[in-house]
Parts: structure tokens; C-alpha cells; sequence
């Protein structure tokens, strides 16, 4: 973007290609919040991502109820790889859990995953809300990427088909585990999780079977007990500031950093 021009007041998820001249056909919600909600204009311009063909800017062709039509002029950000991080939560309180996704996108998690404990009091999970959510936080954080939700499942069937390779970083409020800094600067890089549990902690027998996994490590968050979204959020910032993304400048350019949805 030149630095006369006018930064887009909007930036979206498409699950369309992106290719200049390709027009690209809003969702009726998306349409519904541009036209009712921001009063957008024809010839307006706003950014989209789909997740692999980068950022675009595209301009408003039509705004017809059915559909607005955008058609992308130039690519504004290349697709970039993003840490390979998932984030295993126990359910929450709907607030609570709202807050988790949402600052789970922001924090750059690659995919959340709602595990169901011993002790977890949400019996189900509305996953159609949970992705808006996610949908939502990415745009507004400008991340190139949407998180994966995965299909809420119980932790003791998540864990019987892990991933080997892939390390488990098991918060355990119960003190079992050395701090998650040191643990993590011990650790080669690879494909990394997080595992929160829910408002009622783990029980004992619970916290041995996690931690008797291969793959996974008991860690601690220091002396205090934290709630549960505070040690999501806590724990998320850690790892990304010693082995994600935080290490390196962002790949914006620095005229786009302000938050492109109004507060
Ligand atoms: N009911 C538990 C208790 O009173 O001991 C507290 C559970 S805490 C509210 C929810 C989750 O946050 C825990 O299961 C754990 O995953 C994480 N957590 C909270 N404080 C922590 C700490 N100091 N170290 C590691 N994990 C922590």
C-alpha cells in the first residue's frame, strides 16, 4: 500500500482463490456486514486472505444483497509459514472460552483443540461459534492463516493417537513439572502443544497418565494458580518469545498495523 493511499477499512477470510482480476464472492454475512453494518461503498478497497495465497487488495465491485463481488488487484503480503503450535483447552464457561480462541488466533496457534477431561463441567462445545470467533481474531490480528478447530474430543482418546513427534507441553497446576521456560530452551526445534485444563484443574490419577506419555512434559507457570484462560494466554506468550514467531520482525509492513476492524 503507497503511503498516500487510504488504509482499507476492512480485511477478510475468503475460502476463495486470489488471483489479480479474479472476482471473488462475499458470504451473506460478510455482505451483510459491509453493506448494513459499515455502509461500504463501490470502489472501496479491502484486504483478503484465504490462507495460502497471501494478502490481496481488492477493490468493491458490486454490493448486491446476494453478494458483494470484490475483485483483487494486487497481492499485498506473500503467504508466509507460521509456527506449527497447537493448543489443547479444556472448555470453559462460554466468556471464558470465547476469550481463549480468540487469544489463541491472536497468539498465532495453528490449531485448537477442545479436549474433554475428568473434570471438565462444559458438556458440549458450539464449534459453529468457536470458528467465527477464530475467523474473526484472524482478521483483525493480520495473520495470513485462520486456526484449525478440531472436532472436541475427549483428552484420554486425543492423547491414544498422538502424534509422536510432536511435543505435549502439559500445564500442571499441580506443581509436578519444571518451569516452561526451561523446559522449552531444552527442546529441538519441532511441532509443539499446549495443554490447559478446565476450571476444576487435573485430578491426581489424570495428571500421572498425561505425564507418563513419551511425548509428553510436565510444566509450571511459576507459584501461583492461575485461572485457566490466564494460563492459556501466559503460557501461549512464552513459547511464542522463545521458540515462535516473536523472535523475528513481523512481516507486515508497518503502515498496516493498526487493527483494521473499528473497536
Ligand atoms: N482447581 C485447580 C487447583 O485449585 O489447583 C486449578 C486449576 S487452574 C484454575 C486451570 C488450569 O490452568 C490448570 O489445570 C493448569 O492447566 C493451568 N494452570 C494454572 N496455574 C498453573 C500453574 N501455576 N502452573 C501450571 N499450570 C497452571
Amino acid at each position: 500500500m503507497t503511503d498516500t493511499a487510504p488504509r482499507p477499512r476492512f480485511r477478510l477470510f475468503v475460502e476463495a482463490p486470489l488471483a489479480a482480476g479474479t472476482a471473488v464472492v462475499l458470504n451473506r454475512d460478510q455482505t451483510h456486514y459491509l453493506t448494513s453494518v459499515m455502509r461500504a461503498d463501490i470502489g472501496e478497497m479491502v484486504l483478503l486472505f484465504n490462507g495460502t495465497d497471501g494478502e490481496w487488495l481488492a477493490r468493491i465491485a458490486a454490493l448486491a444483497k446476494a453478494g458483494a463481488a470484490l475483485v483483487p488487484e494486487r497481492q499485498t503480503r506473500p503467504q508466509a509459514s507460521e509456527p506449527d503450535l497447537w493448543l489443547l483447552a479444556a472448555p470453559l464457561k462460554k466468556d471464558r472460552t470465547d476469550l481463549v480462541v480468540e487469544k489463541a488466533a491472536e497468539l498465532g496457534v495453528s490449531r485448537l483443540w477442545p479436549v474433554f477431561t475428568r473434570r471438565t463441567n462444559a458438556g458440549r462445545v458450539n464449534t459453529d461459534r468457536l470458528r467465527a470467533h477464530l475467523m474473526e481474531a484472524a482478521e483483525q490480528c493480520e495473520r495470513l492463516t485462520v486456526p484449525q478447530l478440531a472436532e472436541p474430543a475427549a483428552l484420554d482418546k486425543v492423547l491414544a493417537e498422538w502424534p509422536a513427534e510432536r511435543v505435549l507441553l502439559f500445564l500442571d497446576e499441580g506443581g509436578g513439572g519444571p518451569p516452561l521456560a526451561e523446559v522449552l530452551n531444552g527442546l529441538p526445534p519441532g511441532p509443539l502443544a499446549l495443554l490447559v485444563g478446565p476450571e476444576g484443574g487435573f485430578d491426581a490419577e489424570e495428571r500421572r497418565l498425561i505425564a507418563a506419555k513419551p511425548f509428553a512434559r510436565a510444566v509450571g507457570l511459576g507459584p501461583r494458580i492461575l485461572r485457566a484462560e490466564t494460563a492459556a494466554i501466559a503460557a501461549l506468550a512464552v513459547v511464542q518469545a522463545l521458540k515462535g514467531d516473536w523472535r523475528s520482525p513481523p512481516s507486515r509492513a508497518p503502515e498496516t498495523s493498526n487493527s483494521m476492524k473499528p473497536p
